[in-house]
């Protein structure tokens, strides 16, 4: 079956043409800057890449065109995956994307206003442009869904909690399904309480026992837990109202600092991308020495958190631009586990490579292991199983 992923954003749209018997990627790309001046497309597929100055007014436009570079491959679309970032309490799985199902996406949108909207518009263009195509809804929430009571209830009044749906619905739970999947097939039965990291430029870590998530790190909204590239992850949340009442920030702007201006950025002052602050702190740079002290630190932290939610663990997953990428960080996170029995073989951590591999020396109490993700895939394998 061939698989079109969708991820739509509020300016962007990226999308994966996927065979999921073979798993080849036939084509991908990227529309940019949607209803913004100097869109363009970023497109690859067999004959090379290639950037496409197009202007792409609104999402309609973007879909269209998506799909006539498509054509020009000769490869029928069997069906249509959407990245869906916030299912509230409507999705403990993947879903095909009835009139009931987008008016659901729409109601929980207050969550993930950004997204949520565009996503639902997108799911709509490609029902009324391919009405033979099936369209399937893959929220990101899902897998969380059915974490216990402990894990995602907030202790503020029942009431507010109850009217407003607050809650701990967490994200990257698309990726973190795929991570479990992978690490199940390469560590076979050994693996029953695994911790994922899925550490990018979002960052977050899943509890995973014998396949459920049972316990994660973002919240409510993926602002929480880790520090990320620009987000500052879980602080005080007093702070939000006392940098409005004593700061004088408003609310939106407060909103941005802590989204956008906060984390990696904020702590290095450099950029938030962990490549330059690796660079820098290997000049000496102070700022850039602590911004990598605190990530990892703060990282170590919370995987002793998600081991405590299943009384224990016995495998460690990174994954994620720098999960996969980055052995000095993984090397930071594991030497402060090291109490815990966590022993990594320092040239294997070191090896670069797209493949599942082990990165724990023999003696290491839990197996740590390099995932590289594939939530475009984990997609794909959603709407084989729900239209195929
Ligand atoms: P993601 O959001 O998963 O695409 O991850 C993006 C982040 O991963 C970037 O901002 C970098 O901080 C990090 N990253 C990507 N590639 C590398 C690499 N080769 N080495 C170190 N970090 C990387």
């Amino acid at each position: 079956m061939v698989v079109l992923v969708i991820n739509a954003g509020s300016s962007s749209l990226k999308y994966q043409l996927i065979d999921v018997d073979t798993q080849e990627v036939f084509a991908k790309g990227n529309c940019e800057r949607i209803g913004i001046d100097g869109s363009f497309i970023g497109h690859e597929d067999k004959s090379g890449k290639q950037k496409i100055d197009i202007s792409l007014p609104d999402h309609k436009t973007a879909v269209s065109e998506v799909f006539k570079l498509l054509e020009a491959l000769n490869i029928p679309v069997d069906g249509i995956g959407h990245r869906v970032v916030q299912g509230g309490w409507y999705f403990p799985e993947s879903a095909v994307a009835t009139k009931e199902a987008l008016a659901q996406i729409r109601e929980v949108a207050p969550l993930a206003p950004l997204h949520n909207y565009a996503e639902a518009d997108v799911i709509e263009i490609c029902q009324n442009l391919f009405p033979e195509i099936g369209n399937v809804i893959v929220p990101d929430t899902a897998f969380h869904f059915n974490m216990p009571e402990v894990a995602w209830r907030y202790p503020l009044p029942r009431e507010v909690a109850d009217k407003h749906h607050i809650r701990k619905y967490g994200a990257h739970g698309t990726s973190h399904r795929f991570i479990w999947r992978a690490t199940k097939e390469f560590m076979g039965d050994k693996t029953h309480k695994l911790v994922s990291a899925h550490i990018g430029s979002g960052a977050s870590l899943c509890a995973i026992h014998d396949g459920k998530s049972v316990e994660t790190t973002m919240g409510l909204t993926p602002l929480d837990g880790l520090i990320m590239g620009t987000r500052t992850g879980t602080i005080d949340p007093a702070t939000v109202v006392y940098l409005q009442r004593e700061g004088g920030y408003s609310v939106d702007e407060v909103d941005v600092m802590m989204n956008k201006k906060s984390g990696l950025l904020a702590l290095s002052d450099i950029s938030s991308d962990s490549r330059d602050i690796e660079e820098a702190a290997d000049k000496g740079d102070q700022k850039a020495k602590i911004a990598l002290d605190m990530f990892s630190y703060r990282a170590a932290q919370l995987i002793m958190e998600m081991a405590q939610s299943m009384e224990g663990w016995d495998t460690l997953a990174f994954s994620a631009g720098i999960g996969e990428n980055s052995d000095t960080i993984r090397r930071m996170i594991c030497e402060k586990l090291a109490w815990t029995g966590v022993k990594l073989d320092l040239e294997a951590n070191k090896v670069r490579s797209g493949d599942v591999r082990l990165i724990s020396a023999g003696d290491s109490k839990v197996a740590v292991l390099v995932v590289p993700t594939n939530e475009e895939l984990m997609i794909a394998m959603d709407v084989q199983d729900l239209l195929g």
